[in-house]
């Protein structure tokens, strides 16, 4: 536990003061903790520690707080969750005790797979799996192999959400009146029970409404392994002993943030690239549940917003309800409202101190003729 409480990205995350003494103090603390961590525990245990505690405290605390926000105050929350009411989380004990362990069996099994797989790199590599040493990363290494490691996490999401989890089925073959079989690409026939979409279908999309920040994790194990836990790992050991341990513990805390923000399913969201997010997905699993307009995820309606972003929706056309593009308009439209405005109030501010300079003139050559 001791370990848990003196992890530096925790300790980084919590350091809000901003002013340049306090930050160079936190900075000196942070390095000396981060130095005595990577000289006391092993790597292996730094990472697994490392990333379990960030995701404790950036998914499962935001999640169970936002439920029981949403279980106990549900007229307040439903007027800032996208479609009202029922947005809101299930409200009887068993379903949420069920989802509850599920969500945390799906948090075991994404741990208990990264410390195997690290563990069996290293101990084939001879090496540990991610660069581990006392000296930090330099700040633009740290955010280029962030930006690359956030590019590779939205492609493999975005192509394994739309192709293997709302896979669309292959063409059937219907009996025309001669008994000739004919391929219909119009009929689309529900998935076999046991594929992948049947299985994101009946446990992710369960009901056809928007998300809360719980059921992030309440995807069937399979599903949930290839959809949310590859695209976070499989980036970063492509960039394996490149990449500081740092870094990818800095990676998966705002990814973490990330979806925990966007799943929450609250329309009061900040920002608008970060509301356009939570926007997407709310549409994505109102529109793909079992009970919606998709009907089985990859059959009957229109289902898209595959990708966390939204850029390659946007590239392939499958963003609903508004894509990126707009919210970076919306985004530009109001910097320069915000512009005109900073610059209309220094006008009046001008105007102001003109006018305050002018009238202690006058009254000083009054005070001065008064002298005389
Ligand atoms: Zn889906």
């Amino acid at each position: 536990m001791d370990i848990l409480l003196s992890l530096p990205v925790v300790s980084y995350f919590f350091s809000t003061s901003l002013t340049s003494w306090s930050t160079s103090l936190n900075l000196l603390f942070f390095y000396m903790t981060w130095s005595t961590l990577v000289l006391t525990h092993s790597p292996l245990h730094i990472e697994i520690l490392g990333i379990t505690a960030l995701r404790i405290v950036l998914w499962l605390f935001p999640s169970l707080i936002f439920l029981a926000f949403d279980a106990l105050v549900p007229s307040l929350a439903q007027s800032i969750k996208y479609n009202g009411a029922s947005a809101l989380p299930p409200r009887d004990a068993k379903s949420l005790a069920k989802l509850t362990g599920l969500a945390l069996f799906n948090l075991a099994l994404e741990t208990a797979l990264e410390a195997g797989i690290s563990l069996g790199l290293a101990a084939l590599l001879k090496t540990p799996v991610f660069r581990t040493s006392t000296t930090l990363p330099l700040p633009w290494q740290m955010m280029k192999h962030i930006a690359l490691l956030l590019t590779g996490r939205e492609i493999l999401t975005y192509y394994t959400h739309r192709y293997l989890l709302h896979g669309h089925p292959a063409p059937a073959i219907t009996l025309t009146k001669s008994h000739k079989p004919k391929l219909s690409r119009t009929t689309k026939p529900a998935p076999p029970a046991r594929s992948l979409t049947a299985l994101h279908t009946r446990h992710a999309h369960a009901r056809a409404a928007p998300p809360f920040a719980l059921a992030l994790k309440t995807d069937h194990p399979l599903p949930y392994l290839l959809h949310r836990f590859l695209p976070l790992y499989l980036p970063a050991l492509a960039l394996r002993s490149h990449l500081h341990l740092l870094t990818f513990l800095l990676f998966a805390a705002l990814a973490t943030l990330e979806e925990t923000v966007t799943l929450s399913g609250y329309t009061a969201v900040p920002g608008i690239l970060l509301g356009g997010m939570a926007r997407r997905a709310a549409v994505h699993y109102r529109g793909a549940g079992r009970g919606g307009r998709g009907g089985g995820g990859g059959g009957g309606g229109k289902v898209g917003n595959f990708g966390g972003w939204g850029v390659l929706d946007w590239v392939h056309g499958t963003s609903l309800g508004g894509d990126v593009m707009a919210d970076l308009r919306d985004e530009a439209d109001k910097h320069r409202v915000q512009e005109r405005g900073a610059r209309k109030v220094g006008e009046v501010g001008d105007a102001v101190r003109d006018g305050v300079e002018g009238w202690r003139k006058g009254n000083g050559k009054r005070k001065g003729k008064k002298g005389e």
